[in-house]
């Protein structure tokens, strides 16, 4: 028998199109403020939107005589004819997005005209207004949902823990109040505001409120135009990336997309002063809409351009242009001789006869450190001895990061210092974590951490491992943490850039069940505490070079990177051709 669905059921199969989960509500709910005009907005959530959510307008309002239209499929006061739908500009237009909302949730709203005296309050559960009551409120849009999926059991369950939506929710929002500078947003969960902004039209002022870290505030602004692509927004110093995408948000014509090609142009901008991790870059691109296609991703987060290397090159050249202005130094000419001088992970025949007089040492120093390995800890003794550190001397520094040291048997070293830096630094830590005492250091003022991830629900594992490394953490307030004790071996600055980049790493959906996430951890966060490309002094060269012969591993640094590059005297000679 065929027959045409009841209105409740067609509602809620349309409704789990539209909506997935909570922040697809407040998407939803957001874009239709921005619609009705909004200056101010504010998303109040609980439990991850799961069981409260609230957002509030200062927009135009909806009349007693229409609210119930509203909710209505198909009902939408943004188009009327076929004309219209060629010239939308409003976010939304398909009209399903209230009746899909009101399908699966209990759902309350008060909206109020300016030109009217009193407002109206609906109340809907499942779909079927319940009352309908005139009354007094202020003038704009509030929505308030609860119980989302309550009666569809199959989606509730597919929801994630509070935690997660929670953090997602963020993300949207945050990234939402980026895009409209000019409207105040204020994000607020579990009765914390997690942030607020000015809506004064301000980028820079509205990116330091949503992300209100240091790294945030040290932005170098870019603005640049070729080939009718304009690129404006924020990028971090070439010393300065994060361990995770998190800080890459870019819009195009006002849309928030995901975009490979926008990655590219962002790489193509840093050249090589970015070895690894990501820089931190919001872009703005306006480009002809002829020339993209949004259509290509079913969420509309990806879109296809035309020119992909006219857009590359815009934001590349947008990123160098104004990064290396700041510290006048100009691009690298990396030496054809680069790629001749790689490094060896295998013995040498000539260090053979080195190594036999030498090995006793060597072996008799790795056996004493190995009461301290823990084979979970990237921190074992390296399977290859490529030469010896004591046998080095430092003959000059360049590009104030390289060490040049020779031998005496014919060969140079380049010792690369973050490389370097990052190995004891990561060492110091494991070895910190792995010993009973920890070795630590109380400091003058707390060092406050603000995060926008959702960590309030997440167990407190993350700040137990902190603490095995020396810190002394505590929690202050929702997603605010104080510090104020840090690990001995680090500067302040230091023990701030690795917290920082330490939460970033922390994955809020998954347990730190072991070591070897935990090693993970540690060894993602080493990266920016070391950076700098600071010029060290002659006495500072050579304790690095005292200090890193004394780690486990002095070969690589914790990620795999070299730590020095060798280069022969007959590597030399064959260059030039003298052999
Ligand atoms: P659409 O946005 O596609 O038109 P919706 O279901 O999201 O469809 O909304 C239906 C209609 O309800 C909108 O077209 C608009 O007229 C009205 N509306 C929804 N939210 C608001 C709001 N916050 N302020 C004023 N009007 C609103
Ligand atoms: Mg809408």
């Amino acid at each position: 028998m065929i027959r045409l669905l009841d209105k409740s059921v067609a509602d809620k199969i349309a409704a789990g199109e539209v909506i997935e989960r909570p922040v697809s509500i407040i998407k939803e709910l957001l874009e239709n403020s921005v619609d009705a005009g909004a200056k101010m907005i504010i998303v109040d959530i609980k439990n991850g939107g799961k069981s409260y959510i609230r957002v509030s307008d200062d927009g135009i309002g909806i009349s007693e005589d229409e609210i119930e239209t509203a909710f209505l499929r198909h009902a939408t006061g943004k188009i009327f004819n076929l004309e219209d739908l060629n010239a939308i500009n409003t976010l939304g237009f398909r009209g399903e997005a209230l009746a899909s909302i009101a399908a699966v949730t209990r759902l309350k709203v008060l909206t109020k005209r300016k030109e009217d005296s009193e407002g109206t309050k609906l109340t809907i559960h499942g779909g079927k207004v319940v009352s309908k009551v005139v009354t007094g409120c202020p003038d704009g849009t509030t929505f308030i949902i609860e119980d989302v999926f309550y009666n569809t059991p199959a989606r509730k369950k597919f929801m994630k823990n509070d935690g997660n939506e929670a953090s997602k929710i963020a993300e949207f929002v945050s990234r939402f109040a980026l895009n409209y500078a000019d409207i105040s947003f204020k994000l607020i969960s579990n009765n914390s505001v997690i942030f607020a902004t000015a809506g004064d039209g301000d980028y820079k002022n509205t990116i330091m409120s949503v992300f209100p870290t240091r790294d945030y505030a040290n932005l170098i602004e870019i603005s640049h135009e070729e080939n009718e692509i304009l690129v404006y927004g924020f990028v971090s110093n070439p010393g300065l990336t994060k361990t995770t995408k998190q800080g890459q948000i870019f819009f195009v014509n006002g849309r928030i997309i995901d975009s490979k090609i926008i990655e590219k142009g962002i790489k193509a901008g840093y050249k090589e002063r970015v070895f690894s991790g990501f820089p931190i870059s919001i872009l703005f691109i306006s480009i002809n809409p002829e020339t993209i296609d949004v259509n290509i991703h079913p969420n509309k987060r990806e879109i296809r351009f035309n020119f992909e290397k006219e857009v590359i090159d815009a934001i590349g050249n947008a990123i160098s242009k104004s990064i290396f202005k700041t510290d006048g130094i100009n691009d690298l000419q990396i030496p054809k001789l680069k790629e001749e001088m790689e490094i060896e992970h295998t013995y040498e025949p000539e260090y053979k006869t080195i190594l036999n007089t030498e090995q006793v040492g060597i072996k008799k120093t790795l056996e004493e450190k190995k009461p301290l390995v823990n084979s979970e800890f990237s921190i074992e003794p390296p399977s290859n001895i490529p030469f010896v550190f004591d046998e080095l001397f430092i003959v000059g520094y360049i590009f104030n990061t390289y060490i040049i040291t020779e031998d005496q048997h014919e060969n140079i070293y380049l010792i690369d210092q973050h490389a370097a830096h990052e190995r004891i630094f990561y060492e110091k830590l494991v070895g910190n974590y792995l010993s009973k005492a920890k070795l630590s250091q109380p400091i003058l003022t707390p060092i406050v951490i603000n995060t926008i991830k959702s960590f309030y629900h997440k167990s407190k594992e993350w700040m137990d491992i902190l603490r095995e490394l020396g810190y002394n953490i505590s929690e202050f307030g929702d997603n605010t943490f104080l510090i104020r004790e840090i690990p001995e071996n680090m500067t302040l600055n230091q023990a701030e850039l690795f917290v920082n980049d330490f939460i970033d790493a922390v994955n809020i959906d998954k347990a730190i069940v072991n070591t070897i996430v935990i090693d993970k951890l540690i060894s993602k966060s080493c990266k920016n505490a070391v950076k700098g490309n600071n010029r060290l002094s002659e006495i500072e060269q050579l304790e690095l070079l005292n200090t890193i012969k004394n780690c486990i591993n002095p070969y690589n640094c914790p990620h795999g990177r070299p730590t020095f590059l060798k280069l022969s005297k007959s590597d030399i000679e064959k260059s030039f051709h003298r052999k």
